[in-house]
C-alpha cells in the first residue's frame, strides 16, 4: 500500500499532482509520502504488539533527518553503522536508549561517540572489535552494553551484494564459534553481554531463511541461558523485501506470526532493524526526459537523472517500475534504455522496458526509490545531489535542498604552495 496513485491522468502523491511539485522545485528530486511512511511503520510495529519489541528503522535506507524525526515521533529506534548515523539519529530525536550499532568496521573514534551517547547496545561483529570496544570502555570508566552478530550461515535467496548471513560473508561472527567468544565476552570487564544478533541480508521475499537462522539462534541462546548468560535482546535484524516488480514477499503480519512462533518463548526483548520495507515504496525519483535517442541499434530514453542520483540499477541490476506523470491514452508502446546522463555505459534506470512512448520534456515517475536511493548517491560527474521532497496531505516540503555548484567544492582547498 502507497499513496502514488493516478488521479485520472495524473499521478499524485496523496493530494499533491507530482507534476505541480516538479514545476516548483525543479528535476531530478526524491519525493516522499508522509502517509505511506506513517503507515508502514506503523503496520510493522504493530505486527509485534504481542511481545515486548523494540523497532530500530535501519537508517542507511533513507537517513534524512525529517524522515528519522518523523519515525522517532512514532516510537522508532534506530538501527546505525556508522559514527555519521548515530550522529544523524541523535539530531533527529531519537532517544540513545533505542539505538544500536553495527557494523564490521567500527573505530576507537566512533565507539567513543556511542559510549559517550549511552546507546543501547553495539552489536558486535568479531573478537577483535570486543576486545578494543573493552579497551575504550575501560579507558571512559563505562561499560559496553553488546550483543554478539551472529552469522548463522543461511542462505537468502537474494543479490549476492545483499546477503550478509553466509559462512563466507564478512558479517557478524561464524555460530559454531559464538559459545567461545561469549565465554570471552563474559570475562573482559568493561563489556556487558546483554544480547544476540543477527542479520541475514536484504530484500528477503520468503519467510524460511528467516525462520532457519532464528532456529539456529534459539539454539544458542538456549546454551548460553544453560551456561549462565542472561540474554536480554534478541536482535533479529532486517531485510524483510518489498514488491519492485513481481516479488510477492509476506506481509509484515504473516512475517511476525512466522518470527513469533520461533521465538516466544525465549523471554527476549525483540529488537527489529527494518529498512527497506518500511520506506523502499514510500518514495519515487521523479526525473525529466531530456531526448529520445534512437541508434541502429537501441532506442534509448536519456533522462536528467543517472546512476549517481539511483545507483541500484547500476550496482545490483535492480528492477524499478516507471510511470508517466501524467497518463495518456493511444500512445504507442517502445521497448527503451532509460539511461541517465552520466558518462558511463552501466548508468542505466531501465533496461528493455516496454513503455507508452515517452516524450521530451515530460515526467518519469521512477517508483520504489524511498530505500537506498538518496542514501547511496554520489557526486560522480560533478552532478548536484537533487533535493528530497515530502509530502503531507495536500502540502509539500523541501527537507533537503538541491546542491548547488558552490556546495560541490565547498570542501575543497587551493593551497597557495601548490
Ligand atoms: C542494512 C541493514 C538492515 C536493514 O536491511 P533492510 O533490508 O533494509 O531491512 C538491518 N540491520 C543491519 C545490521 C543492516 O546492515
Amino acid at each position: 500500500m502507497h499513496h502514488f496513485q493516478y488521479r485520472g491522468d495524473h499521478l499524485m502523491c496523496e493530494e499533491v499532482p507530482i507534476e505541480r511539485i516538479a514545476e516548483e522545485v525543479g528535476t531530478p528530486f526524491y519525493l516522499y509520502s508522509h502517509a505511506t511512511l506513517t503507515h508502514h511503520f506503523q503496520v510493522f510495529d504493530q505486527a509485534f504488539a504481542d511481545i515486548p519489541h523494540l523497532v530500530c528503522f535501519a537508517m542507511k535506507a533513507n537517513s534524512n533527518v525529517a524522515t528519522l524525526k518523523l519515525f522517532a515521533d512514532l516510537g522508532s529506534g534506530a538501527d546505525v553503522v556508522s559514527g555519521g548515523e548515530l550522529y544523524r539519529a541523535l539530531r533527529a530525536g531519537i532517544p540513545p536508549s533505542r539505538i544500536v550499532f553495527a557494523g564490521v568496521g567500527k573505530t576507537r573514534e566512533e565507539m567513543g561517540f556511542a559510549l559517550k551517547s549511552d546507546i543501547l547496545m553495539f552489536n558486535v561483529e568479531s573478537p577483535q572489535e570486543l576486545r578494543l570496544l573493552n579497551d575504550v570502555a575501560g579507558a571512559m570508566g563505562t561499560k559496553a552494553r553488546v550483543a554478539l552478530r551472529i552469522n548463522p550461515d543461511v542462505d537468502p535467496n537474494t543479490h549476492p551484494y545483499i546477503a550478509t548471513g553466509l559462512k563466507k560473508s564478512k558479517f557478524g561472527i561464524d555460530i559454531s564459534l559464538a559459545m567461545e567468544e561469549y565465554r570471552v565476552a563474559k570475562e573482559l570487564q568493561h563489556i556487558e553481554v546483554v544480547g544476540v544478533h543477527q542479520h541475514i541480508g536484504s530484500q528477503i521475499t520468503e519467510i524460511a531463511p528467516f525462520v532457519d537462522s532464528l532456529v539456529k539462534v534459539a539454539g544458542l541462546i538456549a546454551e548460553l541461558r544453560d551456561h549462565g548468560f542472561a540474554i536480554t535482546y534478541l536482535d533479529v535484524g532486517g531485510g524483510l523485501g518489498i514488491t519492485y516488480k513481481d516479488e510477492n514477499p509476506p506481509v509484515p503480519r504473516v512475517f511476525a506470526e512466522a518470527m513469533i512462533a520461533v521465538i516466544k518463548d525465549l523471554g527476549c526483548t525483540i529488537v527489529l532493524e527494518p529498512g527497506r520495507v518500511i520506506v523502499g515504496n514510500a518514495g519515487v525519483l521523479v526525473t525529466k526526459v531530456l531526448y529520445d535517442k534512437r541508434t541502429p541499434a537501441k532506442h534509448f530514453i536519456v533522462v536528467d537523472a543517472g546512476m549517481n542520483d539511483l545507483i541500484r540499477p547500476s550496482l545490483y541490476g535492480s528492477f524499478h517500475s516507471i510511470l508517466p506523470a501524467r497518463q495518456e491514452t493511444g500512445r504507442e508502446t517502445v521497448v527503451v534504455d532509460v539511461v541517465g546522463p552520466v558518462c558511463e555505459s552501466g548508468d542505466f534506470l531501465a533496461k528493455d522496458r516496454s513503455m507508452p512512448a515517452p516524450k521530451p520534456g515530460e515526467l518519469l515517475v521512477v517508483m520504489s526509490a524511498g530505500a537506498y536511493g538518496y542514501t547511496m548517491s554520489s557526486n560522480y560527474n560533478s552532478r548536484p545531489r537533487p533535493p528530497e521532497i515530502m509530502v503531507k496531505g495536500d502540502r509539500y516540503f523541501t527537507i533537503r535542498e538541491r546542491e548547488s555548484y558552490e556546495d560541490l567544492i565547498r570542501n575543497e582547498r587551493l593551497p597557495e604552495e601548490l
